[in-house]
């Protein structure tokens, strides 16, 4: 199976809509919990590449710190239900929808990888029924993204291939950690700060996050 016939089957149960629509209340809970894991995200993000990718010099006494200035300081506040916006069109309910399945599901890979247990010095052995349950979350995984591809209106093939692009333009010689600094193909990323403030300045204010746009 290609990927794009994959993404035609997986379309089979993606719905066009909800059967009934989000309330106001609903959608900024949704929101909400995006917001956290965009946050929780970029904290992923650090340790990826200050630990895994070597970028810089990262310690206990700088994860410690992170992982306090992690506390939970995302507050959803439903301030204005009059003016807010009373639906989101069925295209961007279902957008929402497997944006949420899709987080969901990487946190059960997640899971998944901490009930096998990870020890060092023991590497962890993938039994039959482990590859069962790796083969079916990371399905889930896959149906998710082929959902949100299809949402969108994109091909999951165009999807695979500018990837592709990507990583050859970054990593010409395959990956090192100086070209993974470098990151050749992308302009410098907006900070956290601006990428929250635009995604409350989208939200229409109907997300306050504390500390953003004050
Ligand atoms: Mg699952």
């Amino acid at each position: 199976m290609n990927s794009n016939e994959y993404q035609n089957l997986a379309a089979r149960t993606l719905i066009d809509g909800p059967e009934q629509p989000l309330s106001v209340d609903e959608v900024v809970m949704l929101a909400t919990a995006l917001a956290l894991h965009a946050r929780l995200g970029a904290f992923t993000e650090k340790l990826k590449k200050n630990v895994l990718h070597r970028h810089q010099q990262y310690d206990v006494a700088d994860f410690l710190d992170d992982i306090g200035d992690l506390e939970v300081d995302l507050t959803a506040i439903c301030e204005d239900k009059a003016s807010a916006p009373s639906y989101l069109s069925d295209r961007d309910t279902m957008t929402l929808w497997n944006a949420i399945g899709l987080l969901g599901e990487s946190s059960e890979v997640a899971q998944l990888l901490l009930n096998y247990g990870l020890e060092p010095g023991r590497e962890l052995e993938i039994y039959p029924d482990a590859r069962k349950e790796w083969t079916k979350e990371l399905g889930d995984v896959a149906w998710y993204h082929a959902a949100i591809a299809t949402k969108l209106g994109l091909q999951m093939s165009d999807i695979q291939e500018a990837n592709i692009d990507k990583l050859k333009k970054r990593f010409p010689k395959g990956f090192t950690t100086e070209d993974s600094v470098a990151r050749v193909d992308v302009e410098p990323t907006k900070d956290l700060t601006q990428i929250l403030g635009q995604a409350q300045q989208d939200l229409a204010g109907r997300v306050r996050i504390e500390g953003v746009g004050e």
